[in-house]
């Protein structure tokens, strides 16, 4: 293979290119297959046709566990908070977030045993803090 940064040879088990000093992997400049210059973002090599390997790109990763990166699935903060002070019991709140499991479960505690406001204040606390957390797949 070749180094993706000065497009010099080097063994499949160097873990540092010997002309250029960086680590295997590294630079985006050359075809790590034929060591033919490829374009920064290309996909594939023009010279051999071989996918190219991207470096791993920091950040871009989604959290699985979070619908969406912003606050409440991007729901008003106030809105949710209203809605889960006066329908929270049933979990209203919860289906606007897309959190099924967690609506599902107030709807039964309410009207089971009457506790699923519990469950709601809690959340209403935790929305209000900045500390809500939507996440589909728990049901608490
Ligand atoms: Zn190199
Ligand atoms: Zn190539």
């Amino acid at each position: 293979m070749y180094c993706r940064n000065c497009g010099g040879e080097m063994n499949d088990n160097q873990a540092i290119c010997l002309k250029c000093g960086v680590a295997t992997g590294t630079g985006n400049s050359y075809c790590s297959n034929c060591g033919n210059p490829v374009a920064p973002n290309a996909a594939v090599c023009l010279s051999c046709g071989v996918a190219i390997q991207k470096p791993a790109a920091k950040g871009s990763v989604a959290n699985g566990s979070v619908a969406n990166g912003e606050y409440l699935g991007g729901k008003d903060k106030v809105t949710m908070a209203l809605v889960c002070f006066f329908l929270g019991g049933l979990g209203i709140h919860n289906f606007m977030m897309g959190e099924k499991k967690k609506g599902i479960v107030k709807i039964v505690l309410s009207l089971c045993c009457g506790i699923g406001g519990i469950l709601a204040l809690i959340d209403f606390i935790k929305i209000l803090m900045d500390k809500y957390e939507v996440d589909p797949e728990k049901a608490f």
